[in-house]
């Protein structure tokens, strides 16, 4: 079953073009990309069709919703556990592959069982160290 079936989605060539530009994208881009991307190719699309979709992958874990830049929401395709470099001028995402071992004391955890973390390195990325 084609996984926008699986999610309660009707196939739309507007649904598969959103899925196709989310696939193996590492820029992790916002609903605004996402649209600005599509709607080149569907000029009929409205804003509404990305963000709901957008929606529903997401509350079926289907993609990561990254809160990493308060202005607006970045999405991630890929849902392995994974951390993040954010570049604090230009708020650039760059994904960090790698375990770290991170003590985590009973007292620390207050009576949390852990299911994960998420570490989000900042700086300045070479792009904007260069222009500066
Ligand atoms: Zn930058
Ligand atoms: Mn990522």
């Amino acid at each position: 079953m084609h996984i926008l079936k699986k999610i309660g989605l009707k196939l739309t060539p507007q649904r598969l073009a959103i899925l196709d530009y989310l696939k193996g994208n590492t820029a992790h881009p916002s609903a605004d990309d996402i649209y600005g991307a599509v709607s080149k190719k569907f000029p009929s699309m409205s804003f509404a069709t990305v963000y709901n979709t957008l929606e529903t992958l997401r509350r079926n874990g289907r993609v990561l919703e990254l809160t990493i830049d308060p202005q607006k929401k970045r999405f991630d395709p890929n849902t392995e556990p994974h951390h993040h470099l954010i570049c604090i001028n230009c708020k650039k995402i760059v994904d960090i592959h790698a375990k770290y071992e991170l003590e985590v004391t009973d007292t620390m955890k207050s009576g949390f069982e852990l299911t994960g973390n998420h570490i989000e390195f900042y700086g300045i990325c070479p792009e904007c160290s260069k222009n500066t």
